[in-house]
């Protein structure tokens, strides 16, 4: 498959089918088809061919049918292989310090919601967690915690009840952590409503203003796209589905000095479920059940892609805000779109939410398809989150991955502006 990104044709023709706003389908194989979609989403179509080649275990490729990704033992030698690559690519490309250790877990995102307050109260019973509460997500990991030790959210602006975390459009300018809070939990991006702390803008807090309060990370959306401070945090997960190819695995960086704590529990106080357990993980070298095999093998590919086309994260993170900058510039300077996330302190560099006109839903449609005939799918999920049922205007939103290339973001802006 090639990229082919040809300027909007006014005469374009889409096949005719009836387009829901939501599909993924591809109008037209004359275009390349450009994913913009919150996740799983766009993975570079080099990565894509070199799959695929190796999977049809032609003579170029270090498979014979029977041995492919798809069929290998985690036991088998070939696998600890590419697990130890992974796990080196990612350690070097992201710049990881020695005092972290990578453990693989299943279960996503949602997994670590429940994993890190069972995991923190089995080193101290009467855990309290802390919990800025940004948006859908960090929402969410605060709901689950509760469930399991006592937590709180301390972002408390707009916080009403769980319907209500679609509404959040900003971030704290400063957050006051209790004394005794075990753990702060901050997501860095928040996928859903558009807002991130990032460098020069608003930054989650610092290890001096948290004393002895441990800080976890949700980066689900943003690891692999940004410089992280490691020497500022204690613990941080992601899930696969954005920046590291198809859903199934989770990263979690932790301290080692949270690990060896697990060597002072007594062992008959262990509650936590297994598979959630980041003890029985690190013992096993994250192979306690059978792992998602193929995205490991996946990712693989993905971090050479990543090494090879950016260097190292300093780039990468340079080459994602340009992404960011372009369209941002683009929707600012329109009288089509508007940003729902207006003052820029805020504001995600990877998910970007808007409204289309004025928020009329025919007008919002009339885009939809006409991203759709130029290729471009994604702009619309359909959430369990109801915008409508709250009376918000429901905002599309392109998502920039690591995926998504510059070139495709001048077409997106492109096609953005063709639309009348
Ligand atoms: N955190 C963030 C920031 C996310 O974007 C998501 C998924 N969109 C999750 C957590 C949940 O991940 P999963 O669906 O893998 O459980």
């Amino acid at each position: 498959m090639k990229i082919f990104l040809p300027l909007v044709k006014k005469n374009f023709q889409p096949k005719d089918y009836s387009f829901s706003g939501y599909s993924i389908h591809h109008r037209s194989k004359f275009f390349s088809l450009i994913n913009v979609s919150p996740g799983p989403t766009a993975i570079d179509e080099e990565v894509i061919s070199k799959i695929s080649q190796e999977l049809s275990c032609d003579d170029n490729s270090p498979f014979l049918f029977g041995n492919t990704p798809l069929e290998m033992s985690h036991r088998s030698p070939e696998f600890k292989k590419i697990l130890n690559g992974v796990n080196f690519k990612i350690r070097s490309f992201m710049e990881i310090p020695n005092d972290f250790e990578i453990i693989w877990t299943q279960g996503g995102g949602h997994g670590q919601f429940s994993a890190i307050p069972l995991n923190m109260k089995k080193l101290k019973r009467n855990t309290f967690g802390c919990y800025a509460v940004t948006g859908t997500w960090s929402s969410r990991a605060y709901e689950e915690s509760k469930k399991f030790i006592k937590s709180e959210n301390i972002n408390t602006n707009y916080y009403k009840n769980f319907n209500y975390n679609l509404q959040y459009d900003s971030l704290p300018e400063k957050i006051n952590v209790p004394n005794d809070a075990d753990y702060l939990y901050v997501c860095s991006n928040e996928t859903v409503n558009g807002v991130e702390y990032k460098k020069n803008f608003i930054e989650y807090p610092k290890k001096k203003d948290l004393g002895q309060t441990k800080l976890f990370v949700d980066m689900s959306s943003d690891f692999l796209m940004k410089k992280v401070d490691w020497a500022n945090i204690d613990c941080a997960f992601a899930c696969s589905s954005k920046n590291m190819g198809v859903a199934g695995l989770n990263i979690l960086i932790i301290k080692k000095e949270i690990l060896y704590g697990f060597d002072e529990v007594p062992t008959d106080n262990n509650f936590v479920p297994c598979t959630l357990d980041w003890k029985t993980y690190y013992d096993t070298n994250s192979l306690y059940n059978t792992p998602s095999v193929f995205n490991f093998y996946l990712l693989n590919h993905i971090m050479d892609n990543y090494m090879h086309n950016t260097e190292n994260i300093d780039k990468m993170e340079a080459y994602n805000n340009e992404k960011a900058r372009l369209l941002y510039d683009y929707i600012d300077n329109s009288s089509m779109f508007h940003c729902s996330i207006s003052n820029i302190k805020y504001r995600s560099n990877i998910n970007i939410p808007f409204i289309v006109g004025d928020g009329n839903e025919n007008i919002r449609n009339k885009f939809l398809e006409h991203c759709s005939n130029h290729n471009i799918v994604g702009l619309r999920t359909q959430t369990p989150f109801s915008y409508k049922s709250l009376g918000l205007i429901e905002p599309l939103r392109i998502s920039l991955y690591n995926g998504i290339s510059i070139k495709q973001v001048n077409y997106i802006i492109d096609v953005m502006k063709h639309f009348i």
